[in-house]
């Protein structure tokens, strides 16, 4: 039997999310699943897997790791690596057949070099070009698209055979924002313009993510790269109220719960502090329970005060400093719904047992769904339900 601290992984909603996304796009956009981070901490090889089963084209991870990782479980898909490596990892690549995002000209020519001293045939190995378009992280600058290409085509062992652009703002609904979204879009299709112009095939052209998927359907092109969407959970401004008033007809349902159990139930009097710091002090006579699950977790320190759990349907705040590995529930005098060994839970999909989800929590320590779901640990094991 494992730890009761556990994130449970409700398989149905996630099949339905991937459904739900795979039938809003045309019929000739692919869709690519962002299973980065252990697919946003629900499980990369259970995300693959249902990816694979449900026609998906293409997985991107951020890592060579979470590529081989993959490989390792027999992942047949393409996988897009969305982040840039160092050429130590290059042999993976090749290797684990991980697509990789390209743009500067040192980059590729050592590409170029490792793919001569791997590949001894003719064999074209498949790279993404990335064009900065104004997230300012990576890519070429749009006017460079053509040259790179030039460079990744007249290889022996390279190919360039997709585009891609990543949105800093798409997530939000200012006009502002909305405008240079539009202007990035622009600047994308300048880009693969220029490689056309040099007589290449820009091969599959991809800019949208989870926000843009569903707020710019003119702008999902060959491909759109969905995130957190695929975990349930909307990006910032783009969300489920927003669609709806706007006749977007798109659900999703969040996938992961996060439990624990009651393993000690205390008296405490008036004047009794909890925790580190004696930042919470009761004011009167209650019973405080304790739970064993804490940051290292993934239940972040700034979530007290603030955060209530919810055992039997009801809702009780945390009180004091949350631990390392404990944190402590004021269940009041006298509770005869709430007994030792009872199921909490933290967040989790309607109907569950949480009254939270994610983006609750996000609300609470000021950060988003994205960041809570990363940052459960290892720690917490991943139950299939
Ligand atoms: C993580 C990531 C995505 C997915 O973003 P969501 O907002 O979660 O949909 C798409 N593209 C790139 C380049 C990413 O790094």
């Amino acid at each position: 039997m494992s730890r009761c601290t556990q994130a449970l992984i409700y398989k149905d909603n996630l099949e339905y999310n991937i459904k739900q996304i795979k039938n809003s796009v045309g019929k000739n956009v692919k869709v690519c699943l962002a299973v980065k981070a252990d697919a946003y901490g629900h499980d990369a090889i259970l995300t693959s897997q249902l990816a694979e089963k449900n026609g998906i084209d293409f997985l991107a991870v951020a890592t060579i790791d979470e590529g081989i990782e993959l490989r390792e479980a027999g992942i047949k898909l393409p996988i897009l690596l969305l982040s840039l490596c160092v050429p130590d990892e290059f042999e993976e690549i090749f290797k684990n057949n991980i697509t990789p995002l390209v743009f500067s000209k040192e980059y590729i020519n050592l590409l170029i070099k490792a793919s001569e001293s791997f590949f001894s045939d003719e064999t074209k190995f498949s790279v993404h070009l990335a064009v900065d378009t104004g997230m300012g992280r990576i890519g070429c600058y749009p006017q460079d698209a053509g040259e790179e290409a030039k460079l990744i085509n007249n290889s022996k062992n390279l190919i360039l055979s997709g585009m891609c652009t990543h949105f800093a703002v798409s997530d939000s609904l200012s006009q502002e924002n909305q405008e240079y979204t539009k202007n990035q879009y622009n600047k994308f299709m300048q880009a693969i313009q220029s490689v056309k112009n040099e007589g290449f095939d820009p091969g599959i052209c991809h800019c949208a993510c989870s926000a843009a998927f569903l707020n710019n359907k003119d702008m999902h092109f060959d491909m759109i790269r969905a995130g957190i969407i695929t975990y349930g959970y909307y990006p910032d401004e783009i969300t489920a109220e927003y669609l709806q008033k706007n006749n977007k007809n798109f659900n999703v349902k969040p996938i992961m719960a996060l439990k624990t159990k009651i393993v000690s139930i205390r008296h405490f009097n008036k004047g009794q502090f909890v925790s580190y710091g004696r930042t919470w002090q009761c004011t009167k006579e209650t019973n405080i329970a304790v739970l064993p699950i804490g940051y290292a977790d993934g239940l972040l320190r700034r979530f007290s005060p603030g955060l209530n759990v919810t055992i039997n349907g009801k809702d009780y705040p945390i009180v004091g400093r949350i631990c390392m590995d404990q944190c402590m529930v004021d269940i009041g005098l006298n509770n005869s719904e709430v007994a030792l060994w009872d199921d909490v839970y933290i967040f989790g999909p309607k109907d569950c047992g949480a009254n939270n989800s994610a983006q609750t929590l996000a609300q609470i320590g000021n950060t988003i769904s994205y960041e809570v779901c990363t940052s459960i640990s290892k720690r917490v094991k991943r139950i299939i339900v």
